[in-house]
Protein backbone atom coordinates (compact mmCIF):
# COMPACT_ATOMS: atom_id res chain seq x y z
CA UNK A 1 0.00 0.00 0.00
CA UNK A 2 1.34 3.29 -0.99
CA UNK A 3 2.36 5.73 1.78
CA UNK A 4 -0.09 8.91 3.06
CA UNK A 5 2.65 10.87 2.90
CA UNK A 6 2.84 12.76 -0.38
CA UNK A 7 6.46 13.37 -0.80
CA UNK A 8 7.11 9.93 0.09
CA UNK A 9 4.60 8.99 -2.93
CA UNK A 10 6.35 11.41 -5.68
CA UNK A 11 10.00 9.72 -4.23
CA UNK A 12 8.67 6.01 -4.78
CA UNK A 13 7.40 8.18 -8.19
CA UNK A 14 3.71 7.21 -7.04
CA UNK A 15 2.22 10.75 -7.46
CA UNK A 16 2.86 13.40 -10.24
CA UNK A 17 5.56 15.81 -9.97
CA UNK A 18 8.10 17.46 -12.11
CA UNK A 19 11.39 15.86 -11.41
CA UNK A 20 14.67 17.47 -11.36
CA UNK A 21 17.16 15.33 -9.99
CA UNK A 22 17.11 11.74 -8.11
CA UNK A 23 19.98 9.33 -6.25
CA UNK A 24 19.72 6.65 -4.15
CA UNK A 25 18.93 8.64 -1.03
CA UNK A 26 17.53 12.28 -2.12
CA UNK A 27 15.07 13.67 -5.14
CA UNK A 28 14.26 17.43 -5.94
CA UNK A 29 11.03 18.40 -8.15
CA UNK A 30 9.04 21.57 -8.84
CA UNK A 31 7.27 23.13 -6.06
CA UNK A 32 2.75 23.25 -7.59
CA UNK A 33 2.62 26.65 -5.45
CA UNK A 34 6.26 28.23 -6.93
CA UNK A 35 6.88 31.65 -4.51
CA UNK A 36 9.59 32.19 -7.52
CA UNK A 37 10.06 31.48 -11.07
CA UNK A 38 11.57 27.96 -10.44
CA UNK A 39 11.07 27.00 -7.20
CA UNK A 40 12.15 23.55 -6.46
CA UNK A 41 12.09 20.75 -3.35
CA UNK A 42 14.72 19.07 -2.08
CA UNK A 43 13.69 15.88 -0.04
CA UNK A 44 15.43 13.02 1.57
CA UNK A 45 13.53 9.85 0.06
CA UNK A 46 13.46 8.34 3.58
CA UNK A 47 10.44 9.85 5.16
CA UNK A 48 11.82 11.91 8.30
CA UNK A 49 9.71 14.73 9.54
CA UNK A 50 12.76 17.05 10.71
CA UNK A 51 16.23 16.61 9.08
CA UNK A 52 17.60 15.98 12.40
CA UNK A 53 16.20 13.03 12.08
CA UNK A 54 18.62 12.13 9.50
CA UNK A 55 22.20 11.28 9.99
CA UNK A 56 24.79 13.68 9.31
CA UNK A 57 25.90 12.41 5.83
CA UNK A 58 22.36 12.62 4.42
CA UNK A 59 21.60 16.18 5.99
CA UNK A 60 24.82 17.48 3.97
CA UNK A 61 23.49 15.48 1.10
CA UNK A 62 20.15 17.33 0.68
CA UNK A 63 21.99 20.74 1.12
CA UNK A 64 25.04 19.72 -1.29
CA UNK A 65 22.35 19.06 -3.89
CA UNK A 66 19.82 22.20 -2.77
CA UNK A 67 23.44 24.06 -3.88
CA UNK A 68 23.89 22.17 -7.12
CA UNK A 69 19.97 23.38 -8.14
CA UNK A 70 21.27 27.00 -7.07
CA UNK A 71 23.93 26.41 -9.30
CA UNK A 72 21.49 25.64 -12.10
CA UNK A 73 18.74 27.93 -11.52
CA UNK A 74 20.97 30.67 -11.79
CA UNK A 75 22.70 28.95 -15.36
CA UNK A 76 19.49 29.70 -16.43
CA UNK A 77 19.27 33.10 -15.38
CA UNK A 78 16.92 32.58 -12.53
CA UNK A 79 17.49 33.92 -9.02
CA UNK A 80 20.54 35.73 -10.49
CA UNK A 81 19.45 38.43 -7.93
CA UNK A 82 18.79 36.51 -4.97
CA UNK A 83 17.39 33.43 -3.85
CA UNK A 84 16.03 31.85 -0.62
CA UNK A 85 17.45 28.60 0.79
CA UNK A 86 14.83 27.59 3.20
CA UNK A 87 13.49 25.12 5.46
CA UNK A 88 10.63 25.19 7.51
CA UNK A 89 11.83 22.44 9.80
CA UNK A 90 9.21 21.95 11.91
CA UNK A 91 5.08 22.91 13.02
CA UNK A 92 6.60 25.93 14.72
CA UNK A 93 8.08 26.93 12.07
CA UNK A 94 5.32 27.02 9.31
CA UNK A 95 6.02 23.18 8.11
CA UNK A 96 3.07 22.44 5.92
CA UNK A 97 4.28 19.02 4.31
CA UNK A 98 5.79 16.67 7.81
CA UNK A 99 8.80 15.27 5.11
CA UNK A 100 11.51 17.02 5.37
CA UNK A 101 12.71 19.30 2.66
CA UNK A 102 14.78 22.44 1.36
CA UNK A 103 13.35 24.82 -0.63
CA UNK A 104 15.02 26.75 -3.19
CA UNK A 105 13.13 29.77 -3.91
CA UNK A 106 14.57 32.03 -7.14
CA UNK A 107 13.74 35.95 -5.95
CA UNK A 108 13.81 39.21 -8.77
CA UNK A 109 14.36 42.50 -7.15
CA UNK A 110 10.68 43.65 -8.67
CA UNK A 111 8.61 40.22 -7.20
CA UNK A 112 8.06 41.64 -3.86
CA UNK A 113 4.40 42.13 -3.43
CA UNK A 114 3.12 39.13 -5.85
CA UNK A 115 5.40 37.07 -3.65
CA UNK A 116 4.71 38.58 -0.34
CA UNK A 117 1.13 37.75 -1.21
CA UNK A 118 1.90 33.99 -2.18
CA UNK A 119 4.39 33.50 0.96
CA UNK A 120 1.26 34.93 3.51
CA UNK A 121 -0.90 32.16 1.28
CA UNK A 122 1.81 29.67 2.21
CA UNK A 123 1.98 30.43 5.70
CA UNK A 124 -1.69 29.97 6.40
CA UNK A 125 -1.32 26.85 4.69
CA UNK A 126 -4.41 28.31 1.87
CA UNK A 127 -1.69 28.21 -0.89
CA UNK A 128 -2.30 30.02 -3.95
CA UNK A 129 -3.16 28.58 -7.73
CA UNK A 130 -0.76 25.81 -8.97
CA UNK A 131 1.46 26.50 -11.62
CA UNK A 132 0.65 24.42 -14.79
CA UNK A 133 2.10 20.58 -14.95
CA UNK A 134 3.67 21.75 -18.35
CA UNK A 135 5.10 24.85 -17.15
CA UNK A 136 6.73 22.64 -13.88
CA UNK A 137 7.67 19.81 -16.88
CA UNK A 138 9.56 22.51 -18.80
CA UNK A 139 11.47 23.93 -16.32
CA UNK A 140 12.69 20.67 -14.46
CA UNK A 141 13.79 19.51 -17.84
CA UNK A 142 15.73 22.89 -18.21
CA UNK A 143 17.45 22.11 -14.66
CA UNK A 144 18.07 18.21 -15.40
CA UNK A 145 19.95 19.57 -18.27
CA UNK A 146 22.11 21.97 -16.56
CA UNK A 147 22.75 19.94 -13.81
CA UNK A 148 23.72 17.18 -16.31
CA UNK A 149 26.68 19.48 -17.21
CA UNK A 150 28.55 19.78 -13.85
CA UNK A 151 28.82 17.38 -11.10
CA UNK A 152 29.20 19.53 -8.08
P1 LIG B 1 6.34 23.96 3.80
O1 LIG B 1 5.33 25.01 4.16
O2 LIG B 1 7.76 24.38 4.03
O3 LIG B 1 6.00 22.62 4.45
O4 LIG B 1 6.24 23.78 2.24
C1 LIG B 1 5.55 22.74 1.62
C2 LIG B 1 5.66 23.01 0.15
O5 LIG B 1 5.25 21.85 -0.53
C3 LIG B 1 4.77 24.15 -0.36
O6 LIG B 1 5.59 25.11 -1.00
C4 LIG B 1 3.80 23.46 -1.33
O7 LIG B 1 3.50 24.26 -2.45
C5 LIG B 1 4.59 22.24 -1.71
N1 LIG B 1 3.80 21.09 -2.15
C6 LIG B 1 2.77 20.51 -1.52
N2 LIG B 1 2.32 19.44 -2.22
C7 LIG B 1 3.12 19.34 -3.31
C8 LIG B 1 3.16 18.45 -4.43
N3 LIG B 1 2.29 17.45 -4.56
N4 LIG B 1 4.10 18.65 -5.38
C9 LIG B 1 4.97 19.68 -5.27
N5 LIG B 1 4.99 20.55 -4.24
C10 LIG B 1 4.07 20.39 -3.28
ZN1 LIG C 1 7.11 11.13 3.65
Amino acid sequence: MSSPCIFCQIAADEAPHALVYKDDDCCAFMDIHPLGRGHVLVIPRRHVVQVTELEGTLQDRLFQVARRILKAQRQLGWGIQGTHILLNDGKAANQTVPHAHIHVIPRESRDGLKSMGRLLLHVTGLFGPRQKPAVLQQQAESLRHEMDRFQE
